[in-house]
């Protein structure tokens, strides 16, 4: 027989699960204001909120951390850093950061101004935010399909050539601060972007002369399914693809937390000289010299580590494997979930799962209550609550997808913790019609109000 696909570590550390009564969940979540984020890590059973800053270090990352330079100038580790940033991406110019938002933070201070767009697949919360903060407009030119909660596509998170191709014919270039193509694509479930479709993109940035940028937080989930899935890649190593996918960029933006398994930390990388000396300016106004910018040095040895455990085959293989792995539970108890399993996520699809819930009353943060209620399980609300306001209009978006995202943390959790999260859910589903009502909001911020927002029970 075929033999399964397994986890390439064994555990050495264990941390504690808190368990609750529906009862306590009930009164906890009430305190909260009905808002995840409010909630203490003890007062959850299944932490699913973020794979971000959530995963497990190894050995080697721990140890790591013990032989960390902490100069402030030219620190071994920052050498150490630079030198696997260049092998794994083939950047040459490179500044550490705290996180990522804080690289779009340094990046976007040199290149978006106001009235600006910037173009690209379904732009990340933060993205969007530093853009509008600065006046400018993220443009979303994902490919229709990513819409579409059931659909079969291999790369859903590709850019639409077409759609793109039109924003830069009808705006002089100096209008477009850059393309900015995120991989895998979260807002739209986690969907890879195929190779082909990055070397289409490239070709437009070098025919309007615009940069390209790779958001690049799962850069290592992505190239995990360009292996499994695009034609002509299939015996090629991770690295092999990861460093074809950053030769098509100017430049890249990275959340370490994500795919560099590590607690915190970011950076940027550059292509070219020029934009790296602009961004170190602002690198060291707002993050640190241009050889730490927010990192200690033992955590950039950490993070070097990370980005050569995090670009393995066998654990990415085993990771998106466990992500399918609660998926097809949950397809098996019939909850409607989004298809293809993403990279880091299962999304469900609130839409179909309360369908008696209208949009003004927030079916995706409804079912997260819910959920949470049910067992202690915390996913977020990836819907019209995160998508905010129009910054022009002020009135709520509606994005098609509404949606409760299950993120799971890297080398965390387990198959029969996959199971629990499952039956948690299976039933709330069985109990679905008497879930009759929605939520409203109390009180939101000016912007990115779902990290704050305060809610009631309709
Ligand atoms: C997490 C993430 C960011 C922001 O990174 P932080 O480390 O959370 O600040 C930006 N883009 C994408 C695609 C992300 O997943």
């Amino acid at each position: 027989m075929e033999l399964p696909i397994i986890e390439p570590f064994k555990i050495k550390m264990v941390e504690n699960i808190y368990s609750s009564t529906k009862e306590q969940r009930e009164n906890w979540i009430k305190d909260a204001s009905f808002n995840l984020f409010n909630l203490k890590s003890e007062q959850v059973c299944i932490d699913l909120l973020t794979d971000s800053g959530t995963g497990a270090m190894s050995d080697k990352q721990w140890s790591a951390i013990m032989l960390g330079d902490e100069s402030y100038a030219g620190a071994s580790s920052y050498y150490k850093l630079k030198e696997a940033i260049k092998d794994i991406t083939g950047f040459d110019f490179f500044l550490p950061t705290h996180q990522g938002r804080a690289a779009e933070n340094v990046l976007f201070s040199v290149l978006v101004k106001e009235g600006d767009l910037v173009p690209g697949n379904s732009h990340f919360d933060t993205t969007k935010g530093h853009i509008e903060f600065r006046k400018a407009t993220a443009v979303d030119c994902t490919i229709d399909d990513a819409a579409d909660p059931i659909s079969w596509h291999p790369f859903k998170g590709n850019v639409d050539i077409k759609k793109l191709e039109n924003l830069l014919k009808t705006n002089p270039s100096e209008k477009i601060s850059c393309i900015l193509v995120t991989i895998t694509n979260n807002t739209a479930g986690g969907q890879p972007v195929s190779m082909s479709n990055l070397r289409e993109v490239r070709k437009l940035s070098l025919k309007y002369g615009v940069k390209l940028i790779i958001d690049s937080a799962r850069f290592a989930e992505n190239a995990c399914f360009i292996k499994l899935r695009e034609e002509g890649y299939a015996d090629k190593e991770i690295r092999d693809i990861a460093r074809e996918m950053f030769s098509y960029a100017d430049g890249m933006t990275m959340s370490s937390k994500k795919d560099a398994i590590v607690n915190m930390g970011g950076f940027i990388g550059f292509r070219d000289e020029e934009l790296f000396r602009q961004a170190s300016t602002y690198n060291i106004i707002y993050e640190g010299f241009i050889t730490y910018g927010g990192m200690s040095g033992r955590d950039m040895n950490a993070l070097a580590q990370g980005l050569y455990e995090g670009t393995e085959f066998l654990y990415l293989k085993s990771r998106i494997n466990q992500v399918a792995y609660l998926g097809s539970k949950l397809k098996e108890y019939g909850i409607p979930s989004l298809e293809p399993y993403g990279g880091h996520a299962i999304f469900i699809d609130a839409k179909r799962f309360l369908p008696h819930i209208p949009r003004e009353e927030f079916p995706g943060q409804t079912l997260a209550i819910e959920i949470y209620t049910e067992g202690g399980v915390r996913g977020v609300e990836i819907g019209a609550l995160m998508a905010d306001r129009d910054p022009v209009t002020r009135q709520n978006r509606f994005p098609e997808l509404e949606m409760v995202r299950l993120a799971i943390p890297r080398r965390v959790y387990t198959d029969n913790h996959m199971d629990y999260v499952a039956a948690v859910i299976r039933n709330v589903f069985e109990r679905r019609n008497q879930i009759k009502k929605g939520i409203k909001i109390n009180w939101e911020a000016p912007i990115m109000r779902h990290f704050t927002v305060r809610l009631e029970k309709l």
